[in-house]
């Protein structure tokens, strides 16, 4: 009897016409964070069957909990399509399991089987009263559920169904790009657009000597964590310094903020459009801070044309934090290094700015000059889930 791991889709079904190409880019994800584990990975419409070669299924559930594009695992016992066998096997399972009460639900895709799911239910039941003592059905909450399957191939009985992280396979929706910073919000939004199926870019703008090599790092290390849900990141890391100085030695210091935000999504735009992301996501959050009122937004936004999603525009900080500690994000993000953000930072920052003023305004810096040198001189981190040791020692 073959120990073997069954992936169940969910909402992917309800993708009827592309259901081949997001099965395809799940089969390859799946592939991809498994390929240090010795593993043979089929599928059909349904199911997607994961055969370990050795016995590492731990590890192997660990990384499969992190994939997008999955409903229910089951670590599944597959036995030869022989119906006397089943039953053999099944006792064999259940005879030093602890319980009292239990319940045979059985799913049948082959049709053409000699028995219907209900007579294959009852007769395993009953064999199971007849070989165990003091067992008895119970068809609501029992304590043991036997899962049985009937396929064509092959017959499956599981007992735990575990949770899969759901949405979409990374990558079925095409590209985006996220301005990943140092903080809390922008690992957490960049998780929920790769949950639908984005496959994640990053972009970080750094300010040295302002900024010091820690919270470059520190977003290395984010974008890392990042990428055990996303696959692989390409970081961009631009070089802000000379765009933010210029704008402090010129623009009123109220204006400040918007003003560099404003450079920010310009050059996001630029980097979107290179790279073939059809999105920028960012951590923004409404009323968070003064460059995140509606106002605010408004102004910021209408320098560029590319959509720009915020997953995390209406959370509380709080619901942010859980989902931060959920993916494991939080720990790194707090640790106190400095943001571009955060230097030059105004005392009464602008809350209602005007679109005319920052028009103004970014009349006295050469601004189109300054972002063409910034992008040209960018550097690109290729970052991957292996590197997490790497970037543990440098922080
Ligand atoms: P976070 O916790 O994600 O840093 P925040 O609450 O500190 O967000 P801001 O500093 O106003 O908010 O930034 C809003 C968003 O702008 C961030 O979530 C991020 O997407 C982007 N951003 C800010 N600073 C940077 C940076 N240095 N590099 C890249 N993106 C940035
Ligand atoms: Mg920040």
């Amino acid at each position: 009897m073959q120990k073997i791991i069954i992936i169940k889709y969910g909402e992917l079904t309800t993708k009827k016409d592309n259901i081949g190409l997001f099965l395809s880019v799940l089969k390859t994800n799946l592939e991809n964070v498994l390929k240090n584990e010795d593993v043979n990975i089929t599928f059909d419409k349904g199911r997607m069957f994961i055969e370990p070669n050795k016995d590492n299924y731990e590890k192997i559930l660990d990384k499969v909990k992190k994939v997008f594009g999955i409903h229910e695992i089951n670590i599944a016992y597959k036995i030869d399509n022989d119906y006397e066998i089943l039953k053999e096997e099944l006792i064999k399972l259940v005879k030093d399991k602890e319980f009292k009460t239990f319940k045979v639900e059985t799913k049948r895709s082959n049709k053409k089987f000699f028995k219907n799911s209900m007579e294959i239910s009852k007769e395993l039941g009953a064999v199971v009263l007849t070989n165990l003592e003091n067992k008895k059905v119970l068809v609501n909450n029992p304590d043991l559920l036997i899962n049985v399957e009937i396929r064509l191939d092959a017959f499956y009985i599981y007992f735990d169904k575990i949770a899969g992280s759901g949405g979409y396979p990374v990558g079925t929706l095409g590209k985006g790009l996220l301005m990943l910073s140092g903080g809390i919000d922008s690992p957490v939004a960049g998780y929920l657009a790769c949950k639908r199926g984005v496959k994640l870019e990053a972009l970080y703008f750094e300010s040295p000597p302002h900024t010091s090599l820690e919270a470059k790092n520190k977003v290395k290390k984010l974008a890392e964590i990042l990428s055990e849900y996303n696959g692989n990141i390409k970081l961009h890391v631009i070089n802000f310094t000379e765009i933010q100085e210029a704008i402090y030695k010129n623009i009123p210091n109220e204006y400040l903020i918007t003003i560099m935000r404003r450079m920010m999504y310009r050059i996001g735009e630029l980097i979107s459009k290179h790279n073939r992301c059809k999105i920028i996501i960012n951590g923004e959050s409404i009323g968070q801070v003064a460059s995140q009122t509606l106002t605010s937004m408004n102004a910021i936004n209408s320098v560029v044309s590319i959509p720009v999603i915020r997953p995390v525009a209406c959370f509380d900080k709080l619901e942010i934090i859980d989902i931060a500690n959920k993916i494991n994000t939080f720990e790194t993000s707090i640790l106190p290094y400095e943001d571009c953000c955060t230097i030059f930072v105004p005392k009464h920052p602008v809350i209602n700015p005007q679109v005319d003023k920052c028009i103004e305004y970014e009349k006295l810096i050469p601004y189109e000059e300054l972002i063409r040198k910034a992008i040209k001189n960018q550097e690109i981190i290729n970052i991957n889930s292996d590197s997490n040791q790497e970037f543990n020692e440098l922080l």
